[in-house]
Order: structure tokens, then sequence, then C-alpha cells
């Protein structure tokens, strides 16, 4: 009896973006995508935030100083960058054009102003996940209870929610982060999705030929 081995059709990679009110709960989402999922990979952005207590410099950001993002952008080095509750966050250029080349998909929690940078850049490959909490007091109860953040600055970043959440018609799909595995599971189903694409599959010419030849 012949062995079958796994057919695997070359494919296009895609940008996966998850965008949420801050507190929604889209870093506690990446990392079980990522950790369920060997072909994803972080985007991995600059920031001029300070780090947050277990942060962990060029896994979660890379933490720069204004000047040296001033010049990233100068240099054309990020593929956006936006200001979001007064410090620069940015997308660096070259690990995301890596990936899309070698076919892997890459993750970015970035805001609707990075999200909208990248659908005038590279449209056909992206995808938008807008991540909703299931109500305000528990994103209330969330941004507290990361105990990450001062009290005002938890203040402000419920002030924005109303802003960010303003954008979630210009996301292709919308989870509602209520039970985490329950959304976990949904991001999944939008990934397997969007592999699966005509467009994303550019073997399938090549795949279908060969099984022609048998028929
Ligand atoms: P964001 O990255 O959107 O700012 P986080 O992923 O940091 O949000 O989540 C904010 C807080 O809420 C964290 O303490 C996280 O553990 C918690 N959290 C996230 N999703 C859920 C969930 N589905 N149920 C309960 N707590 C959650
Ligand atoms: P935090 O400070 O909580 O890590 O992130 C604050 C906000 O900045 C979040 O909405 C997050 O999605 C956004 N953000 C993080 N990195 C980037 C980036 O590289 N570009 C843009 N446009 N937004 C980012």
């Amino acid at each position: 009896m012949s062995k079958i081995a796994p057919t695997s059709i070359p494919r296009r990679g895609l940008l996966l973006v998850m965008s949420s009110p801050s507190g929604a709960g889209k870093t506690t989402l990446s990392r079980k995508l990522l950790a369920a999922d060997s072909n994803i990979a972080m985007s991995v952005s600059v920031t001029t935030r300070k780090p947050r207590p277990g942060e962990v410099d060029g896994k979660d950001y890379h933490f720069i100083d204004q000047a040296t993002f001033e010049k990233m952008v100068a240099a054309g080095e990020l593929l956006e960058w936006a200001t979001v509750f007064g410090n620069s966050y940015g997308t660096p250029k070259k690990p995301v054009e890596e990936a899309l080349a070698k076919g892997r998909d890459v993750l970015f929690d970035i805001d609707w102003q990075g999200t909208q940078q990248l659908a005038q850049a590279m449209e056909d490959d992206l995808v938008r996940v807008f991540i909703l909490p299931p109500n305000a007091e528990t994103l209330r109860d969330r941004l507290i209870g990361r105990a990450q953040d001062s009290s005002s600055v938890v203040a402000k970043r419920m002030a924005e929610a109303p802003r960010e959440i303003s954008h979630w018609p210009e996301y292709d799909y919308v989870v509602v982060n209520d039970d985490a595995d329950a959304a976990h599971l949904k991001v999944t189903a939008i990934l397997t999705a969007e592999r699966l694409r005509r467009r994303r599959q550019v073997g399938l010419t090549d795949f279908v030929r060969v099984m022609m030849k048998d028929l």
C-alpha cells in the first residue's frame, strides 16, 4: 500500500490584526493563538512607552526613545505608526516582509490608526479582527485587575474606550471576549478560514494540474 504524504499547498502568508479598546483582552488572545499555532508569529512593535512589570524588551515591545523612533520613521523603517495615549508606537517593516515571503502569517496588536495604514499599504494580505469586551463594567474590571497601570492611566484608557470602540465597523470580524477559551476558538476559526481563501493558496494551479494528469 502506498503511503500518502500530508497535502501541503504553498500559500501566501496573511497579516492578522487584532484591535480592541485597552483591556478587552487582545494580548491574552494573541498569546493563546501564538501558543497554539506555530505558523503565526507576533509582530513586535517599537514603542516609547515605559515597560510594564514583567514586559520583556524585544519580546513584548522594542522599548526605544522618541529620537530613535523619529529616526526610524525618517528612514522608512516602519510599516505604520501612531500616537496612542501620548506614546509613539510603530511596526518594523522588515520582519513583516520576511515572514510574508516565507508564507508565514504575522499577528499584530495595533490600534485602529495603524490598521487603517496597513489597509492602505497591503489590503489583500490583511485580516482585521476587533475584540469587544462583554460590557463596560467588565472592561473596567479587567483594566483595574491587570494591576499594571496606575489609576490615572486606567482612567485615561477607560476614557479612550468609546473612541476606540467606534471603529469596529472598519474590521472584517468582531469577537466578543467573554469566555477567553471560546473567544480563542473563534479567532482560530477565522484564521483557518482566511488561510483557505483561494487567492492565498498560490500553489493551487500546480496542485490541480498535477492531479488532472492522473484523472
Ligand atoms: P489588552 O491587551 O486588550 O489591553 P489584556 O489581554 O491585557 O487586554 O487583558 C486585560 C486583563 O483582562 C488581563 O488581566 C487579562 O488577564 C484579563 N482578561 C482578558 N481576557 C479575559 C477573559 N476572557 N476573561 C477574564 N479575564 C480576561
Ligand atoms: P499598550 O500600551 O496597552 O501595550 O498598547 C496601547 C495601544 O497601542 C493598543 O491599542 C495597541 O493595540 C496599540 N499599539 C501597540 N503597538 C502598536 C503599533 O505598532 N502600532 C499602532 N498603530 N498601535 C500599536
